[in-house]
């Protein structure tokens, strides 16, 4: 039986910045050039001012657990293998109430904590190097 793939993102109108920068081991995200809050999810508009002219501006990638949850059930068959595996929330250190969510990795769950500092990490995807995410480590 041939080893599963695990799903890779594809970039799509308003992320490619995004990815483009996790393939250069980056973590950027929309900041608004008018009040210039970051924002996560992409998206045309603020979500605070409804202005629509934004950069992709890089962030620090440091962060603390907001949340998490121990997956223990794959969801997809090609993630069987890396069960139990850790879904973190993290609020970025750049702005109050900016979460994104990641997987938590090298990490034990035992050993994950409310507002524990994080910071991001890169992984690559086996079969498409071009496909990069972002991850996130307990510091
Ligand atoms: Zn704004």
């Amino acid at each position: 039986m041939s080893e599963l793939s695990f799903p890779y993102p594809i970039p799509e109108y308003g992320t490619e910045p995004y990815w483009a920068a996790c393939n250069e081991e980056r973590l950027v995200m929309q900041r608004c050039k008018s009040c210039g809050k970051f924002r996560w999810h992409p998206a045309p508009l603020c979500t605070f001012c409804a202005d629509d002219a934004y950069d992709w501006a890089p962030l620090s990638g440091r962060g603390r657990v907001y949340s998490w949850t121990v997956i223990t059930h794959a969801v997809h068959p090609a993630a069987v293998a890396r069960v139990p595996y850790v879904v973190v929330e993290v609020e970025l250190a750049e702005q109050p109430n900016l979460r994104m969510i990641s997987n938590l990795v090298d990490c034990e769950p035992a050993a994950i904590a409310f507002d524990a500092d994080v910071t991001r990490g890169v992984h690559t995807h086996a079969r498409w190097p071009e496909a990069a995410g972002l991850s996130t480590r307990l510091r």
